[in-house]
């Protein structure tokens, strides 16, 4: 990509708002047609609920139409929200869906472009150039992170080390030898890379290393405080999904103060996930995105589950593009504990601001006995804090154990377990642990 091309992707971050709204209307107009006329399904949903394309006279109408849920993508299976020929299609991923068929997501060359474009543009924001080195360290494959970041990386000119998830070994051999100096993967992936590094005397704060991309699970600004002190780099978050093409969806900028949306491409919404409303900018609900421009899978109202606030309030990087919250929770990922709603990443805050706690934790959910529900917290200290005597043990129990009700209102048994114990994962990490439906 040269610096005219780069500059004018990026002009679309600074856009004057009024421009934006006329922009998205345009694209908005010829993809809810495209829709309606191409995807039987949607004609379908649309005819049921007696609304037409027509009937959306503005990006102020778009509430008219009903929105597709994951479960919609489970249920047209695999490829029945195509609409355009096969011929156009060009490229397949698929997410990993915990639970039964995973949702598979189609790309025509363009659409590809339309998710290369935001890579491009959340590589570029957190400072990255052509003389950069990016240890792609996302798990190659269906899962879009690989792929997504691989592409962005190579448009924007920088030089990609498609290493992908896994041997974390040579992840750490390799960044030190190929001098990479930004890398991308899961924040628990990269944290496994530190220790990793600790463990053969290789001091990321020394190597070139100075950036990273992290996202595909929710990570919290206490852990972005750990990864940045024991890696020496700044660490920014990407957000993306599959369905809405992957990662670059959105990015932070330089000010780490909140990820902001390409949404002349990826119209946000948000909405009450209770009563489907849609609700103003500053509060707090479910996003759901209409892709503006993607067209062998047009996702129109998508319900994300996860749960943000998006605000419109000025960057001091002056792009005029929608911030959004740290994802606080996905509403699939939410525990209910004696009748109090919880999120991990609650949990996560509370226990890291306790020092000497590192951010490897598992939450376990039991149920009792007649029906009361149980929350372990089992963590690892950090190795210097680490320690077999009971006292110590004890107070590093009652320490957390109190954060954990300040923040989350619920009682929590709290274990330490040594370091190394809880498992790694090369990407997406699990923390929660349900036993209540076993
Ligand atoms: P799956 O649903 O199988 O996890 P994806 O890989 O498409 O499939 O994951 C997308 C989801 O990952 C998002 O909906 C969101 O919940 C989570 N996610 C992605 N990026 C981030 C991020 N930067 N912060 C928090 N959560 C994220
Ligand atoms: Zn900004």
């Amino acid at each position: 990509m040269n610096s005219d091309q780069l500059q004018s992707l990026s002009n679309a971050d600074y856009i004057n708002r009024e421009r934006l709204r006329e922009i998205q209307w345009q694209k908005l107009e010829v993809i809810l047609k495209h829709a309606y006329n191409n995807a039987p399904w949607y004609k379908e949903q649309w005819d049921k609920a007696k609304v037409k394309p027509s009937d959306v006279k503005s990006m102020d109408d778009l509430h008219k139409l009903p929105f597709v849920a994951k479960q919609d993508l489970r249920d047209t299976y695999p490829f029945g929200l195509f609409a355009v020929p096969k011929e156009k299609i060009v490229r397949l991923h698929a997410s990993s869906g915990t639970t039964g068929k995973p949702i598979v997501v189609a790309h025509t060359r363009e659409d590809l472009e339309v998710w290369t474009h935001g890579v491009v543009r959340a590589l570029a924001g957190y400072g990255v150039t052509q003389s950069d080195i990016l240890q792609n360290a996302y798990g190659y494959g269906l899962f879009t992170g690989g792929l997504g970041l691989h592409d962005g990386g190579q448009a924007l000119g920088v030089t990609v080390v498609p290493i992908s998830g896994g041997n974390t070994e040579r992840q750490v051999m390799l960044m030190r030898d190929f001098g990479a100096t930004v890398v991308s993967c899961t924040p628990s992936y990269f944290l496994h890379i530190i220790d990793q590094a600790e463990r053969m005397n290789v001091d990321l704060r020394k190597l070139p290393v100075r950036i990273g991309a992290f996202g595909a699970e929710p990570w919290s600004d206490e852990m972005r405080t750990v990864i940045e002190e024991r890696a020496g780099i700044k660490a920014f978050d990407i957000y993306g999904l599959t369905e809405i093409s992957g990662p670059g969806v959105g990015a932070e900028c330089i000010h780490q103060n909140g990820t902001h949306l390409f949404e002349d491409h990826f119209y946000p919404e948000i909405i009450d996930p209770e009563t489907l409303q849609p609700l103003p900018d500053g509060q707090e609900g479910e996003l759901v995105f209409t892709t503006l421009d993607r067209f062998a899978m047009p996702m129109i109202r998508y319900r994300t589950r996860d749960i943000t606030t998006l605000y419109t309030e000025p960057c001091p990087c002056g792009r005029t593009i929608r911030r959004m919250k740290r994802i606080k929770a996905r509403t699939d990922d939410m525990l209910i504990i004696r009748g109090v709603n919880v999120f991990p990443g609650q949990i996560e805050a509370a226990l890291l601001s306790v020092q000497g706690t590192s951010p490897h934790y598992q939450l376990i959910v039991t149920r009792e006995f007649g029906g009361l529900d149980n929350i372990e917290v089992r963590l690892e200290l950090l190795p210097e804090y680490f320690s077999d005597k009971i006292g110590d043990i004890e107070t590093y129990q009652r320490q957390i154990g109190h954060e954990v009700a300040r923040i989350t209102g619920i009682h929590a048994k709290v274990t330490l377990v040594a370091p190394g114990t809880i498992p790694r994962s090369e990407g997406k990490a699990k923390r929660v642990i349900d036993q209540r439906k076993i």
